[in-house]
């Protein structure tokens, strides 16, 4: 199904002579063993209705991690986003939903290796939950047919890091950044260490940003009984996860 650059490349393993033609002339070149890498066409196509049907969570999940794969090894899938588009305009089946942090550092279509029609995306700083946040799963799952929620937390996470340090956002003026600090502290408290409680305190920090994940996807299935329901009859599943800054893997924690 994966057609990036490198595998589906055709790997001539040629002894002698191989020619290079170009528009004014052909060059012959003498080699042994080389590899000529023949660039496959791009994706044209998208999810239809009736893929989106075929999966199960669970193949999904792995499709997920296959595409973190290429994006890990700097090997993203061509795509031909204006063919793509076009065929977007009659409709989306997108396999999945992934709420992520807004930083600018987690490109979450690269990350796992999607394009245009693949999945939905929600962002808030922190990958909290709030009702017009679980509104959307809702629509996406229910309503579009997603099979997998994805919560996604990522490492040096600055929403995390001012949760831990207690940052008094409200005296700055910013009380809604106030209240959304709220909404992480309590993964803050429950995450214990024999450490410094700060945002220097790098693997406590970790463990915030991974608890901080797991409550949101906790917090998903107590506000919206639909969704639960769903899960609990194997119809979707909710994930969380962690998107690691400096080798691009994410770590489903599962
Ligand atoms: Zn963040």
């Amino acid at each position: 199904m994966k057609k990036s650059l490198t595998k589906a490349s055709i790997v001539l393993l040629c002894l002698g002579i191989i020619s290079c033609k170009d528009s004014n002339k052909t060059t012959a070149v003498t080699t042994e063993n080389a590899m000529v890498e023949v660039a496959q066409e791009p994706i044209k196509s998208i999810l239809t209705a009736e893929e989106q049907a075929n999966m199960s969570p669970d193949e999904i999940i792995g499709r997920l991690k296959k595409g973190n794969e290429n994006f890990v090894s700097n090997n993203l899938t061509r795509r031909d986003h204006s063919e793509q588009r076009r065929k977007a305009t009659i409709g989306q089946y997108p396999k999945a939903i992934v709420l992520s942090c807004v930083d600018s550092r987690v490109p979450v279509e690269d990350v796992f290796d999607l394009g245009i029609g693949d999945i939905f995306v929600a962002r808030v700083a922190g990958n909290i939950e709030n009702k017009d946040i679980v509104g959307s799963m809702e629509f996406a799952t229910a309503v579009a047919g997603s099979k997998v929620v994805i919560v996604m937390g990522h490492t040096a996470c600055g929403a995390v890091k001012h949760a831990i340090d207690n940052t008094d956002a409200a005296s700055m003026k910013m009380n809604a950044l106030a209240d959304l600090l709220d909404e992480i502290k309590p993964s803050v408290k429950a995450t214990e260490t024999n450490g410094e409680v700060s945002s220097k305190n790098v693997a406590y920090t970790n463990a915030v940003i991974h608890n901080n994940a797991k409550q949101t996807v906790e917090d998903i299935r107590s506000r919206s009984p639909k969704m639960a329901e769903l899960e609990a009859d194997g119809q979707i599943k909710i994930v969380p996860a962690v998107y690691d800054m400096e080798t691009g893997k994410v770590d489903f924690l599962r």
